[in-house]
């Protein structure tokens, strides 16, 4: 069944009159037509009882059209006001709904005021679980795009363990690593990519910079790319020349939590025992407190979606659910150290997408 028949037969069941779906990553999952168009109005409306229509800018009608869509598309011009052209298009079909259904954790306030001026009287639904449970199990199709966005990941790690060398800056690394991605034919980086060195690899969330690479650093890449839509999420975490004991023990703690969590992964276990498994690990060994976030998060058109890996997810995993484990230790006297997979629930246990080595790899100076 298509997503917009999926859509349909959901308003049926819930007896809602349309659902209007405006975030580009639920756009493209339903439609198929992949687009950024910042603050202009994108969007499809499905009813209950009439044709989908999509609203994009007028400018990327062919685009839609080159997608296969078989139904309406309309298209607001910069001068216009695009939810006229939603008002007529509704119109078109009959009676103005008087339930529709939204994306309420991410359309703004504006924009529900304006609908709420255009239908008046309307209620509004919450239609964010209902995509996340659709989106939560990929397709084989969808899979196909994982491995290979995963593969150029991999790749990603190759040619910056390569590039590392005395002297050279985090951001010179970095930008050699996404030449060679787009050589690929990757489309882009999932998200910005992270090359941080030395001290710099204590901080989760660190921006790469001019810092330049000595001997004894960990370097630790965190990176991804989109391919036909797919995201791909990996960490490595290398060393330049020998490491400290210290070090070692850091690396040595999150390659075996990693792992654990890994292994723990088949239907029917809990989000949150993936994530149990890999912090009881690095709280064994001492850690604990320098293990600052959740072991992983969802990952498909969105980098990260759904279902979130955390302490407190009771969700039971399923056969498709495609997730990232990354457990970390951030210590801030001795080095940080993060390791990422991205892995499928498969039928009987697990498939890890991306295949780096995660024994502590020595890049000789
Ligand atoms: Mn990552
Ligand atoms: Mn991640």
């Amino acid at each position: 069944m298509s997503k917009v028949k999926e859509i349909q037969q959901y308003l049926r069941n819930t007896n809602v009159d349309a659902a209007f779906i405006t975030t580009p990553d639920n756009v493209f999952y339903v439609t198929g037509f992949q687009s950024n168009p910042h603050e202009r109005l994108l969007g499809v409306m499905v009813f209950k009882d009439a044709e989908p229509f999509i609203i994009c800018p007028f400018m990327e009608i062919p685009d839609v059209k080159a997608t296969g869509w078989a139904y309406e598309v309309v298209g607001h011009a910069d001068t216009e006001d695009a939810w006229d052209i939603v008002l007529k298009a509704v119109q078109s079909r009959g009676a103005l709904p008087t339930s529709i259904t939204i994306e309420k954790s991410h359309l703004t306030v504006e924009r529900l005021e304006r609908m709420e001026q255009l239908f008046e009287g309307a209620t509004f639904t919450r239609l964010d679980e209902q995509l996340n449970t659709m989106r939560n199990i990929k397709s084989e199709d969808e899979l196909d795009n994982l491995r290979k966005a995963a593969a150029l990941a991999d790749y990603a790690i190759e040619v910056g363990c390569r590039e590392i060398a005395e002297g050279k800056t985090e951001l010179e690394i970095l930008m050699a690593i996404e030449f060679e991605m787009k050589k690929k034919g990757a489309e882009k980086m999932a998200f910005d990519t992270m090359v941080l060195s030395g001290p710099k690899t204590a901080s989760p969330h660190g921006t790469p910079g001019d810092r330049k690479i000595q001997q004894g650093d960990f370097i630790l890449f965190d990176l991804g790319v989109v391919y036909n839509g797919y995201c791909s999420d990996i960490t490595r975490t290398v060393a330049f020349g020998e490491p400290s004991e210290d070090m070692r023990k850091i690396y040595e703690t999150v390659r075996q939590a990693e792992q654990a969590a890994v292994d723990f992964v088949r239907p029917g276990v809990q989000a949150m025992a993936i994530d149990k498994a890999a912090r009881d690990v690095i709280e064994d060994a001492g850690y604990g407190q320098y293990f600052t976030h959740r072991v992983g998060h969802g990952l498909g058109i969105s980098v990260h979606e759904f279902p979130s890996v955390t302490g407190t997810n009771e969700l039971a995993l399923e056969e498709g659910m495609v997730f990232t484990i990354e457990p970390g230790i951030y210590h801030p006297e001795i080095t940080g150290v993060r390791i990422e997979d991205d892995v499928v629930v498969t039928a009987d246990g697990v498939e890890v997408l991306t295949k780096f080595p995660k024994e502590l790899q020595i890049i000789q100076p």
